[in-house]
């Protein structure tokens, strides 16, 4: 039987988490230097790094319900060097402003594998690359565009394969080549959050949980139980950002679903070649991504039902319950991927929400006039973003001009999504178009992809 819901398998089978109480609440008003809203890895790496820089300073930390209930408790596990946006701030800012900002999501990889080593932080990580996977011949097409691409981005060290080769790395059914880079680890999304809500309080983070923000304005975060004072106010809230007031067109919050198999016992490993921690995704339009996880079983995200009527799917109450018809979807396509595994049981299926700006463009912000501050819009890839994100606001706050407050996604503005029944209708149509896409280009085996999905892509500012 599968379970489905329960904010995610990695919450559901954690060893403390769903046994453990939230943090005390805001019991009354407070002040602060610092006030972060959200608990997930923005919120947390930046009230670390604030911390670990400036050792005075008061820095709390507000969650509506506990560390990790968002994206950050419940995403792929893909830590790698992707940034939601780069190839737009390389046309705004040139190309060496976007060589600076792929150079510093590479960095961050290895920033937060040696951080979470040395504040000892288990999160079964594993640095095995990401191998990301054709099975088209349009797919192939625009594998080798974007591995072009990325090497004229400075990854030297990333490496095209064939359809053997590939399939030696993973046996992937219909696999007809690949791209593979180092610049990516496997990771259990919760514990790197438990891990470091932990590392925070050590070093004197005030944290409180089941507190939710009603209202952020300059100098102040407003809860039922108090308001927190404070010159700097950070929004760290990602895909829940539109229930905020005054931000419901700002990010748009995006569905992802996932399921996970059971543990695979060792002659099915020894059949998918996959060994080396790599994790998986592909060059279909509506995309999938997978990991191995440390318990031997595949953990596969992708297609679902992608945004909610009035961007619903911000709101705090969201277990993850995923539609039947997307946990049918997902496991077709794990059987897609690897015919033998018919059959096998899936375990869990759940959702999250994340972040999605009008150009696809991850930010990081402080408006010094106002000491208000935010950063997310990662798409898909907020992972290691959030990382750099942390480290940059916590550059801003403390007022110092540094490489990482030179990047080009520093101060990035974005018009606001359109207002319902066009967002509604805009990203369903894209998404539909997407499947279409990615069905001819099956069918039809032409090299070239579909000029639906490049329609579909320009229309809705995607690249
Ligand atoms: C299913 C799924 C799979 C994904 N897979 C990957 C992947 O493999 N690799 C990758 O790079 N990225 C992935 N992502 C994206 C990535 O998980 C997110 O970009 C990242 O976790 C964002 O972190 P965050 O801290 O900004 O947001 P979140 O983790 O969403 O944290 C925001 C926090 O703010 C809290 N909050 C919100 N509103 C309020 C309020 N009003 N008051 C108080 N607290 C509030 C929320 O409860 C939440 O805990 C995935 C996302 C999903 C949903």
């Amino acid at each position: 039987m599968t379970i489905n819901g329960g904010i995610s398998f990695w919450y559901a089978t954690h060893p403390t988490a769903p046994a453990t109480p939230p943090r005390a609440p805001l019991t009354a008003h407070a002040t602060a230097d610092v006030v972060i809203v959200g608990g997930g890895y923005t919120g947390l790496w930046t009230a670390y790094y604030l911390k670990k820089s400036a050792p005075d300073l008061r820095v709390t930390v507000l969650e509506q319900k506990f560390c990790g209930y968002g994206a950050s408790g419940r995403n792929g596990g893909w830590l790698y060097n992707g940034i939601a946006g780069r190839d737009r701030y390389a046309a705004l800012h040139g190309h060496e402003a976007a060589l600076r900002l792929q150079r510093a999501m590479n960095d961050t990889v290895t920033e937060v594998v040696d951080t979470a080593a040395a504040e000892g932080i288990d999160a079964d990580i594993r640095r095995g690359g990401v191998l990301e996977v054709a099975r088209t011949p349009a797919q192939l097409t625009r594998l080798k565009a974007f591995h072009a691409a990325e090497l004229s981005f400075g990854e030297s060290d990333r490496v095209l394969l064939d359809a053997t080769a590939t399939r030696a790395r993973i046996d992937i059914a219909g696999a007809v080549g690949s791209s593979w880079t180092p610049h990516g680890a496997r990771i259990h999304p919760l514990k790197l959050v438990t891990g470091l809500a932990a590392a925070c309080e050590r070093l004197g983070v005030v944290i409180h949980e089941s507190t939710p923000v009603t209202q952020i304005g300059p100098g102040r975060a407003v809860t039922p139980y108090g308001t927190v004072r404070a010159p700097h106010v950070l929004r760290c809230t990602e895909g829940f950002t539109a229930a905020l007031k005054g931000q419901k067109r700002s990010w748009l919050p995006m569905n992802s679903s996932m399921i996970v198999t059971a543990p695979l016992p060792a002659s099915v490993w020894e059949t998918l070649n996959w060994s080396d921690g790599a994790t998986l995704g592909d060059m279909a339009h509506a995309y999938m991504y997978a990991q191995r996880t440390a318990d031997d079983r595949i953990a596969i995200g992708g297609r679902g039902v992608p945004y909610r009527f009035g961007s619903r799917a911000a709101a705090a109450e969201n277990t993850g319950r995923t539609e039947p018809a997307t946990v049918t979807a997902l496991t077709d396509l794990l059987t897609s991927f690897f015919p033998a595994l018919a059959g096998t049981e899936i375990t869990h299926a759940w959702s999250g929400v994340l972040g999605v700006p009008r150009d696809w463009c991850a930010t990081v912000t402080l408006d010094r006039a106002t000491g208000l501050g935010w950063a997310g819009g990662y798409v898909g890839s907020g992972v290691a973003t959030a990382n750099l994100a942390g480290r940059t606001l916590r550059d801003l706050v403390l007022g110092e001009t540094t490489d990482l407050t030179a990047l080009p996604w520093v101060g990035h503005r974005v018009r606001r999504w359109e207002p319902e029944p066009f967002r509604w209708l805009g990203v369903h149509a894209l998404y539909a178009a997407y499947r279409e896409a990615d069905r001819r280009e099956a069918t039809t085996h032409r090299p070239t992809t579909t000029p639906l999905a490049t329609l579909a892509n320009r229309i809705t500012g995607r690249h």
